[in-house]
């Protein structure tokens, strides 16, 4: 089994992969958690700024999550920028009701989260894995599961009853932008065990 240290102090995030790749990756919390500066303009840029600098202080190999919530009436304020918005309200619940009174007088509701992975073996070898959800941005908080802006998420089903991503953990477990990516990574690290990754 491949091991890696996660470039973040995310708890929730920590908890989803460990369901995630249960039995084929091993993602560790790092010893430590790292204060990286964000400075990239990008997901990939910022996934792979935290995966190196947790790889420079710790020399293993180490997984970063970039993700984020694009709602396509307000493009500029979350984006790479969710981590961020709205900084002078401490919880999440403050900011997703700030999110939707902004959102009162938009008709376009539409959103997605996106995730990139960022698996930093060496300087040599680094992977990227992308996975979104498309949904819409309710109009009131719901659920108790997940995080950050699950609550106010409604993601597109084929049930339709606007139940939230935090409503819905067995199906963010399956469907979500970080599950999504990581099936990709999963499918990519599985292969590589016929078909080594590099030559010896
Ligand atoms: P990061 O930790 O710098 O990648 O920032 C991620 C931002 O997007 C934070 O504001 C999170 O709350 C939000 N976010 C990312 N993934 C999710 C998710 O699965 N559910 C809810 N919010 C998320």
């Amino acid at each position: 089994m491949k091991n890696f240290i996660l470039a973040s102090s995310n708890a929730h995030k920590a908890e989803e992969f460990k369901v995630l790749f249960k039995g084929v990756l091993s993602v560790e919390p790092a010893p430590q958690s790292l204060d990286v500066d964000e400075s990239g303009s990008t997901f990939t840029e910022n996934a792979y700024l935290k995966a190196k600098a947790y790889f420079d202080k710790f020399a293993v190999p180490a997984l970063a999550d970039d993700s984020g919530l694009v709602v396509e009436a307000l493009p500029e304020l979350l984006g790479v920028q969710s981590a961020r918005f709205a900084p002078e309200l401490s919880s999440y619940v403050d900011k997703c009701q700030k999110l939707i009174e902004l959102l009162k007088s938009k008709e376009n509701r539409s959103a997605y989260f996106v995730c990139i992975l960022c698996f930093y073996l060496s300087p040599e070898e680094v992977y990227f894995f992308e996975g979104r959800v498309q949904g819409k941005i309710g109009n009131e908080l719901k659920g108790d599961h997940g995080f950050g802006y699950d609550p106010i998420f409604i993601p597109d089903r084929k049930e339709q009853d606007g139940k939230s991503l935090a409503e819905l953990p067995d199906w963010k477990n399956e469907f979500s932008h970080r599950a999504r990516a990581s099936q990709s990574a999963l499918q990519f690290f599985k292969d590589s065990v016929d078909k080594p990754l590099k030559k010896s």
